[in-house]
């Protein structure tokens, strides 16, 4: 990607990142630079580390060391008197707003409508009056699929319709980078399919940077421009997929290919 963008900053830089809980090293200095629009599917064995990599972009976690930058600036710092120092809650939200993420469990708010769950934070976080905040909304659920379903409850909905109302919900935000975290694991198999339909007309349709932790090894195949493998808190392999998945060349990659294909 970076050669068809040379002058591009990276969307999200990770550089020297480290984290830890307790003596637990999650991630070891990683560095990691994703261009803009560019599709990342992340994978290893569990525990690797995947889902730390996404949160601390969400600054849903703290990072231990090292900084994290979005379309060259820093998120979890900021510069003060020419120094990069630790950044306040006001410059951490403004960068955030760049970044959507679905997760797991959807998460969801289960007392609000579909329209209502994507309305919210366009109302409260960008100012939007209701009328804006319910079209962009009613657009948004129309196009994952969900046009008719504008006045469901959360608990009135599929896992996969819930799952669509939650991309709909971080859309509504108008990310530049969405972040998918195991979005199909919780999913009855007959509902994968629905999802992933759903992120790859999105990945096709809108300039957006994705990053996507997923075991869903064929879907990362096709999708992806890039495939990354943590082991034990390190990038182990990175490459195209057909690279990674055609010739792999370190050995746990191997292993884990072996043990999942
Ligand atoms: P993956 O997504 O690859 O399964 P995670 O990023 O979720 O891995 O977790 C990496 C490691 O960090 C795991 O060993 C996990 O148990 C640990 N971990 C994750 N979150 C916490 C937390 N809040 N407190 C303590 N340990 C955690």
């Amino acid at each position: 990607m970076s050669a068809d963008h040379p002058s591009a900053a990276p969307m999200v830089r990770f550089e020297n990142v480290r984290k830890s809980y307790g003596h637990l090293t999650v991630l070891d200095d990683l560095n990691l630079d994703i261009a803009p629009n560019e599709k990342v599917a992340i994978i290893g064995p569990s525990g690797s580390g995947k889902t730390t990599v996404l949160r601390m972009l969400m600054t849903l976690e703290e990072v231990n060391d090292g900084v994290i930058w979005v379309e060259g600036d820093p998120l979890t710092h900021m510069y003060r008197d020419g120094k990069l120092v630790r950044a306040n809650k006001r410059h951490i939200r403004q960068v955030r707003s760049k970044i959507g993420m679905v997760f797991q469990h959807f998460n969801l708010f289960p007392h609000m409508s579909a329209v209502k769950n994507c309305m919210e934070a366009p109302i409260t976080v960008l100012g939007l009056s209701r009328d804006e905040a319910y079209e962009r909304s009613r657009v948004l659920l129309d196009m994952v699929g969900l046009g008719d379903k504008l006045d469901h409850y959360p608990g009135q909905l599929s896992g996969g319709q819930k799952q669509r109302v939650a991309i709909a919900r971080a859309l509504a935000m108008r990310p530049k980078i969405m972040l998918f975290d195991e979005v199909t694991s919780a999913l009855d198999p007959e509902l994968v399919g629905e999802v992933l339909n759903v992120i790859r007309e999105l990945g096709e349709a809108h300039d957006l940077t994705m990053l996507m932790v997923t075991h869903q090894m064929g879907f990362a195949k096709e999708f992806a421009d890039r495939v990354c493998f943590f082991y034990a808190g390190k990038i182990a392999e990175q490459g195209t997929p057909d690279a990674f998945f055609g010739n792999p060349q370190n050995e746990r990659t191997q292993q884990f290919l072996s043990a999942v294909l």
